[in-house]
């Protein structure tokens, strides 16, 4: 899944107010930035296949540091702790669920490539159905907007964060029906981390801004 996690985001932004809404679209996208430094580094292994999955055209081989159930649940409960130690419940709540939720969105997403632990591995494989796929993420992304939206009047915040809801789309609608490429693994994770960080700028500014006033 993809913008998916966003709208998971955004969700929480509505329920735990004080906590910076960049912050939790990293911390729903925790295992996805990891994984493209893991691949980088040689770590975890993709195979370039234009039929994998109709997004990134890579299966993914062996990513269990960053995507097993085992390590994302380890990873919440470090971000839990750490933040209840940095600022307080709300916080360490809010991106530990951020955290965790990232997996289960992706067991409806992915084809069987998501380990529990190493070997035994699930996906409930929404990806063979591309247009349905598309739509589910593009639906659930723009309902989320919505709510975001909604919960901040302020012109700046709504204007910055609409901007960066278009961007995600179209980048989207680009991935979606770009041809098929067959990047190296250090292109690969470069585009991912600059992915990653094009929606928590947008809501950084659009919370900066629209706070001022
Ligand atoms: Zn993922």
């Amino acid at each position: 899944m993809f913008l998916g996690h966003y709208a998971v985001g955004f969700l929480l932004k509505r329920k735990f107010q004080e906590v910076p809404l960049w912050l939790l679209l990293v911390f729903s996208q925790l295992i996805d930035i990891i994984w493209p430094v893991l691949v980088m580094f040689g770590v975890e292994k993709v195979a370039y296949n234009a039929a994998a999955n109709p997004f990134l055209r890579v299966e993914y081989t062996f990513y269990p540091i960053s995507h097993s159930l085992i390590m994302t649940l380890l990873y919440a409960v470090l971000v839990f702790f750490l933040f209840h130690k940095l600022k307080n419940k709300t916080w360490a709540l809010a991106l530990s669920i951020a955290v965790a939720s990232h997996w289960f969105l992706d067991l409806i997403t992915h084809v069987p490539d998501l380990p529990i632990l190493l070997t035994s591995k699930v996906g409930l494989g929404l990806w063979q159905y591309p247009k349905g796929w598309f739509r589910t993420e593009v639906i659930f992304f723009g309902i989320a907007t919505y709510f975001v939206l909604d919960s901040n009047k302020d012109k700046s915040f709504r204007i910055w964060m609409f901007s960066g809801y278009i961007l995600m789309i179209m980048l989207f609608l680009f991935m979606f029906f770009a041809p098929a490429i067959t990047p190296t693994n250090l292109q690969l994770g470069l585009t991912t981390l600059l992915v990653m960080a094009i929606l928590p700028t947008f809501a950084y500014f659009a919370e900066k801004k629209g706070r001022k006033k």
